[in-house]
């Protein structure tokens, strides 16, 4: 086929103390070149994991691919040598994490780190890694990048930090980008700001681009498609607009509700009641069942399968009609 990166049926589990934990649950989806996919849901939903286990850095605690498939340009890294899923990590996919002050290290300069991955990976030498590293944080629209590439971490502000990490991540030139919760220590404007950033290297550079977040309101300019997971399964997948416009999963409403919107101000926000559910203990049929204000019968019995319910839409709930209606 010709998709550049397509996840299917992925199964993942935890061993832990206390028993398996099913953190990943039969997910599928695929990004191509230039466009970006929002993976959005609440903290334990399985959208981290499902990048780690793209990323092959799923080992703390110790978890394991127990099915499915991901397939880049076709082939399923799960199913290649260490060795060529070394070749594709960096170049082919590359990652950008959360927290960029754990993840840069505070003893060398901002401009030998990006630099590493040239002298490592491409054999540049040390001044040429340097030029590149400039080249790099220019791109990513870090003001006086020729000063700044000799300084350290620490003296970057949080905004700053994180597009050091990103350019990073563009060292190689990835063919897909994945970016977990990359604006989640930010304030609000610094993370429109990262947003755009990522928007505009996505256009230019033609990549592929996972957006994995917690915060619908986050992600609603710059996706494409989104993919709302839920106890490790994808609840519903639309574009961007249809969903927001008509969600067509209760999940998906409630999330929608917990937008704090502008033209609302004062109104109390409609949280979703509940937790999400244990992952070693996820509830049958549907797992949203107990925070569902929809919930029937059926709902506790039958596992709602994610099925098309409008041209391409999926929803997982046994009544998304009705919920698409509105009703
Ligand atoms: Fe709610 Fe039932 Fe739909 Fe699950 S299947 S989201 S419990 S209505
Ligand atoms: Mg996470």
């Amino acid at each position: 086929s010709g998709r550049l990166l397509e996840v299917e049926d992925l199964h993942v589990e935890f061993r832990t103390r206390e028993g398996i934990a099913k953190a990943i649950n039969g997910v599928s989806f695929h990004v191509d070149a230039g466009e970006t996919l929002a993976v959005l849901g609440e903290s334990g939903s399985g959208k981290s994991v499902t990048a780690q286990t793209i990323m092959g850095i799923l080992d703390q605690p110790p978890g394991f691919v127990s099915g499915g498939e991901i397939r880049f340009h076709g082939k399923d890294m799960l199913k290649m040598s260490e060795e060529g899923r070394r070749k594709i990590r960096g170049h082919g996919i590359a990652m950008v994490f959360q927290d960029a002050l754990s993840a840069l290290n505070p003893v060398f300069t901002v401009g030998f780190q990006i630099g590493e991955q040239f002298r490592i990976r491409k054999g540049l030498s040390r001044g040429d890694a340097k030029k590149r590293a400039i080249e790099l944080l220019d791109q990513v629209k870090i003001p006086n990048a020729k000063q700044r590439v000799t300084e350290f971490p620490h003296q970057f502000s949080g905004g700053m930090r994180q597009r050091v990490m990103i350019a990073m991540s563009l060292a190689l030139d990835p063919e897909v980008l994945i970016a977990d919760e990359p604006t989640t220590a930010l304030d609000v404007t610094v993370q429109a700001q990262i947003m755009d950033l990522l928007a505009d290297l996505q256009r230019e550079r033609q990549m592929g681009l996972i957006l994995i977040t917690h915060d619908l309101g986050v992600v609603a300019d710059v996706a494409d498609r989104i993919a709302v997971m839920y106890a490790g399964r994808i609840v519903e997948e639309a574009n961007v607009h249809d969903l927001y416009a008509r969600p067509a999963h209760p999940y998906t409403v409630g999330l929608l509700n917990s937008i704090p919107r502008i033209d609302e101000k004062g109104q109390e926000l409609r949280t979703i009641k509940g937790l999400p559910p244990n992952l070693m203990r996820i509830p049958p049929g549907c797992p949203f069942h107990p925070r569902c204000p929809k919930a029937q019968p059926v709902c506790v019995e039958k596992v709602p399968p994610l099925r098309v319910v409008a041209p391409a839409r999926g929803s997982a709930c046994h009544f998304a009609e009705e919920v698409l209606r509105g009703e």
